[in-house]
């Protein structure tokens, strides 16, 4: 069984992690509302002060955060600590509009890490490991987050970023990696360059990947884990938080451990911003209640997901929360239906098509139109051209069956579909052009 970073705080009690979370949350408050000129003004308009938050069971008096917000108080409004007590900046992939900069004081930064080595370690990683990092190295706060992590748990590291894969592969074969860091799109593409290369998973050393940064289905995981010949784990984060270490998964493998003593996280209806019991699916919202310089109480991360307090056979007592398959603004909204491309990743890869594909939607006549380019086999494309239609054929009903509505599949031929080295791009939504 792996080991666990801070068994004091991964297995607190219930009752001990609230308490935890109250005190921090009261100083939290206070610091915020004495420091941030703009919330103290959500907050004086809401009517809440400090006092009114006596422990995590007022939380929800407070205002909301949104990225509206941070794009509105950019670069500074929010900053809750001078400018010469920061030591970093990290800002976000920029998935959906404009980036956002958060600021990190040292203490923040060691806490961010510390949050990364609980990860790595609840991946079986120790100091005998060699951890090679190829997340993107830079603003983007996937790389800094694990390296720092793999530094902390002291594993070899290979700061490696993205990018120049075959050169990923000589290093994973010559150094003998035994943990992966990077997008499970990267993964899969890294899978794919081994194979290409001639490679079995039997070469190489890699017990463990730890992907995240996007959404990618079960389907996915395994797939990912068959090529690598691995255990593929789960991690999650925002810039806006940090970065990725808010969350990871433990051996069980069915979510994703909150590191709570950091971050608050609540559900809410992200129409009425109502909080909803654990167990149902909604907007995940987040306070920080440790950080120093860039501090976001109830911030909305638009990301849809479960949480759940059921026990856990890793022995953590940490809340769970499911993988986000997709936030809210991912969803496609095509003839009135609601589309996550994780749906179509799902039917993909159940039918026996790897995970490259580009979803395209467009409006014509007054109908929206739903196209999706999937990549064949190298075995697939030898197929005569009945049976590649046939194909499309059967792959467009099984998405019918899943999404409600009739897509038009297009059969493309093997890796004539980009590769991403980061955060895919699955979706070109030509209706947004026109607008
Ligand atoms: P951007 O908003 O520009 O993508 P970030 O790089 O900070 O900025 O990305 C954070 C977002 O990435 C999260 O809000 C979430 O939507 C997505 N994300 C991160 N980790 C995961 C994960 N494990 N599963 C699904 N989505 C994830
Ligand atoms: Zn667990």
């Amino acid at each position: 069984m792996a080991k666990i970073w801070n068994e004091e705080i991964e297995c607190m009690s219930l009752e001990d992690m609230k308490k935890l979370q109250s005190e921090r949350l009261v100083k939290q408050v206070k610091h915020v509302y004495e420091n941030v000129p703009y919330y103290k003004d959500l907050m004086d308009k809401k009517g809440v002060k400090p006092e009114d938050i006596q422990s995590v069971d007022d939380l929800h008096k407070l205002p909301f955060l949104t990225k509206a917000d941070l794009r509105d108080a950019y670069p500074y409004g929010l900053l809750a600590k001078p400018l010469s007590e920061c030591v970093r900046i990290q800002s976000t992939s920029g998935t959906t509009g404009k980036r956002v900069v958060a600021f990190y004081t040292q203490n923040d930064i060691d806490l961010w890490e510390d949050c990364c080595a609980r990860a790595i370690t609840a991946v079986g990683g120790t100091e005998e490991d060699v951890c090679q990092v190829c997340y993107g190295y830079g603003l983007f706060t996937g790389g800094p987050g694990l390296n720092g992590g793999s530094h902390k748990v002291g594993c070899l590291t290979l700061p490696m970023s993205s990018g120049n894969t075959e050169r990923q592969i000589q290093f994973m074969c010559d150094l003998e990696s035994t943990i992966l860091c990077c997008t499970p799109s990267y993964a899969a593409y890294i899978g794919e360059t081994l194979h290409d290369m001639g490679y079995t998973p039997d070469d190489i050393k890699l017990k463990a990947g730890i992907f995240g940064a996007e959404p990618w289905t079960e389907e996915m995981r395994r797939s990912i884990e068959k090529s690598l010949g691995i255990k593929a784990y789960d991690i999650y984060g925002l810039t806006e938080t940090s970065g990725p270490g808010v969350s990871f998964e433990c051996e069980e493998q069915t979510g994703m451990h909150i590191n709570e003593d950091h971050f608050i996280p609540e559900i809410i209806d992200p129409e009425t911003g109502e909080v909803l019991p654990d167990g149902t699916v909604g907007e995940l919202v987040f306070t920080s209640i440790t950080k120093e310089a860039f501090p976001l109480l109830r911030y909305r991360t638009r990301d849809l997901c479960v949480l759940s307090r059921k026990k856990c056979s890793c022995g953590r007592t940490l809340i769970k929360m499911s993988k986000p398959m997709g936030r809210s603004d991912d969803m496609l909204i095509i003839r009135g239906v609601n589309v996550f491309p994780s749906q179509i990743e799902t039917v993909l890869i159940e039918q026996g098509y790897t995970p490259n594909y580009l979803i395209e939607v467009d409006r014509k006549n007054n109908t929206d139109t739903l196209d999706v380019n999937v990549e064949m086999t190298a075995e697939q494309s030898a197929e005569d051209a009945a049976a590649i239609q046939e194909r499309e054929k059967q792959l467009a009903v099984a998405m019918k069956t899943m999404l409600g509505i009739n897509p038009k599949v297009h059969l493309v031929a093997p890796k004539s579909i980009t590769r991403s080295e980061g955060k895919a791009v699955r979706v070109i939504d030509k209706r947004k052009l026109h607008d």
